[in-house]
C-alpha cells in the first residue's frame, strides 16, 4: 500500500490583514522549520497572499488560496483565476468550502469546473464535501458525500486525479466546536476512498489524500489522524493560533509515544504539528540526530504537494 504524506491545510478564512498574517506565517515557518513528515499549506485571505507568499518562499510551508474562478480570465468582476494564483506562488486552493456553498450559492457543477481548472494549472485543489446536520439525521450522509465527490471530480483524468485532495467536512462540525467521532469520520473517509477507487481504480485511490475538517485542534488531531483513511486536516479556527499567541500554557497535547523535547513541545503548539507528530509516529522520515545541514530544503515555494 503506498504511503500518503500527511497534508495539513490552514484555512484563515476572512481573518488577518497583511501585517498579522505575515507575523503568523513567520511563526508557523519557525515552528515547523524541521518538519519533514507532513506537507503544510497556509491559505490566507486573497489580500494577504502576496505578503504571506514572500514569507513562505524557500521554506517547506506552501501557499494556498481559499477559492478561485474556473475561467483563466474574463469579465468576472471580483474573481481570481488559477493562473493568477499560480503567479502569486500558490500551490493549492480550497474549493467548494461549505461557507462558499451556503453563503455564496456555489454548486457542485461550479466546484467541478474549478477543480478541473486547478488541476490543469498544476494547483492542488482541496475539494470540500460534507453533509449538514439535517442530512446526517436523515441518514443521507453517504449519498450527499457521494454526489458532491463525484461531481467535483467529473472529467478529471486518472493521471491528474492524484493531484486532488478531498476534505471531508461535516457542516455541523465547522466552527462549532463539535467534532465528528473518529468512527464517524473514518466511516465517511473509507466510503470516499471507495468512491475514488470506483472512479479511478484502487491504485490511484490509495495515493489520494482525504482530509478531515471540522473543529480539529491539537487535542483531537492525534486520534483523528490515527485513523486508517484520514490523511490530514483542513483546519479553520485553530490554525489562527500559533505558539507565540498561546501564552503561559502547557503544550496542548503530548502524544503518548512522541518524546517531548523543547522542539517537539514548540511544534505541538500549532495544529499543523499534529501532522508532524503523526508523521513521526507512523512513518519516520529522518533519523534522530541528523544534522540540519543534511536535511533537504526545496527551492522557493516548497515541494509540489503530490
Ligand atoms: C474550515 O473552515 O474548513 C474548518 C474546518 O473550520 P474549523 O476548524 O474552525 O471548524
Amino acid at each position: 500500500m503506498p504511503e500518503r504524506t500527511p497534508y495539513i491545510a490552514a484555512n484563515w478564512k476572512m481573518h488577518l490583514t497583511r501585517a498579522p498574517a505575515v507575523q503568523l506565517a513567520r511563526d508557523v515557518v519557525a515552528q515547523l522549520a524541521d518538519v519533514t513528515g507532513a506537507e503544510v499549506v497556509l491559505c490566507p485571505p486573497a489580500t494577504a497572499l502576496d505578503a504571506v507568499g514572500r514569507v513562505l518562499a524557500g521554506t517547506r510551508v506552501l501557499l494556498g488560496a481559499q477559492t478561485m474562478h474556473w475561467e483563466d480570465h474574463g469579465a468576472y468582476t471580483g474573481e481570481i483565476s488559477a493562473p493568477m494564483l499560480v503567479d502569486l506562488g500558490c500551490r493549492a486552493v480550497i474549493l467548494g468550502h461549505s461557507e462558499r456553498r451556503s453563503y455564496f450559492g456555489e454548486r457542485d457543477e461550479e466546484v467541478g469546473r474549478k477543480t478541473r481548472s486547478a488541476v490543469v494549472h498544476d494547483l492542488l485543489p482541496i475539494v470540500c464535501v460534507g453533509e449538514s446536520l439535517a442530512e446526517r439525521e436523515a441518514g443521507s450522509t453517504l449519498r450527499v458525500v457521494q454526489v458532491q465527490t463525484e461531481r467535483a471530480l467529473e472529467g478529471v483524468s486518472r493521471e491528474l486525479a492524484p493531484g486532488i485532495v478531498v476534505a471531508y467536512e461535516p457542516l455541523w462540525a465547522i466552527g462549532t466546536g463539535k467534532v465528528a467521532t473518529t468512527e464517524q469520520a473514518q466511516e465517511v473517509h473509507a466510503f470516499i476512498r471507495g468512491l475514488l477507487s470506483n472512479l479511478h481504480g484502487e491504485t490511484v485511490a490509495q495515493r489520494m489524500r482525504i482530509l478531515y475538517g471540522g473543529s480539529m485542534k491539537p487535542a483531537n488531531a492525534p486520534d483523528l489522524l490515527g485513523q486508517k483513511d484520514i490523511d490530514g486536516g483542513l483546519i479553520g479556527g485553530a490554525s489562527l493560533e500559533s505558539r507565540s499567541r498561546v501564552t503561559n500554557t502547557a503544550p496542548p497535547f503530548e502524544p503518548r509515544d512522541v518524546s517531548t523535547s523543547a522542539l517537539d513541545r514548540a511544534l505541538m503548539s500549532y495544529p499543523a504539528s499534529a501532522a508532524y507528530a503523526w508523521g513521526r509516529r507512523k512513518r519516520p522520515t529522518r533519523c534522530p540526530g541528523t544534522p540540519p545541514a543534511a536535511r533537504q530544503r526545496p527551492a522557493a515555494g516548497g515541494s509540489r504537494a503530490t
